[in-house]
């Protein structure tokens, strides 16, 4: 059995809300929303960081299918369709869940609260 958070709700062994499900990836609710829509966009494999991504059929197939996912939920919006997409990528950089996920967040200007980019 996986001690992975986010392996153990694609599990269903922890209750998440979900927002989508395809064969390859689920989208749920972050449970600390930090905007108004603020979605985990994760793939079924675990894959622990970017670093970590291999040039292999099905690593390619699950960023394929988070990236469709992104599609999709970004056409869902209301006008003018805005988010911001996030991966915090090894601890250093903020990543506290090590099995890979983008961060979709809507609804709220980020930058309004000081950082900068
Ligand atoms: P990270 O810091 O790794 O990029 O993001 C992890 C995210 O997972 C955080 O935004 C945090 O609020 C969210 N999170 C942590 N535990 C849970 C949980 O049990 N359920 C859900 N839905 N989100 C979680
Ligand atoms: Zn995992």
């Amino acid at each position: 059995m996986s001690t992975c958070l986010f392996c153990k709700i694609i599990e269903k062994e922890i209750p998440s809300d979900f927002v989508a499900e395809n064969e390859h990836v689920i989208v749920i609710k972050d449970i600390q929303p930090k905007a108004p829509i603020h979605y985990l966009i994760i793939p079924k494999i675990h894959v622990p960081t970017i670093n970590d991504i291999l040039d292999t059929h099905e690593h390619t197939i699950a960023i394929q299918a988070m990236w469709g996912m992104l599609r999709n939920l970004a056409k869902n919006l209301p006008e003018p369709q805005a988010f911001n997409l996030i991966v915090n990528n090894g601890a250093a950089s903020g990543q506290r869940v090590f099995h890979m996920h983008w961060h979709f967040i809507s609804g709220k200007n980020i930058y309004s609260s000081g950082i900068k980019l």
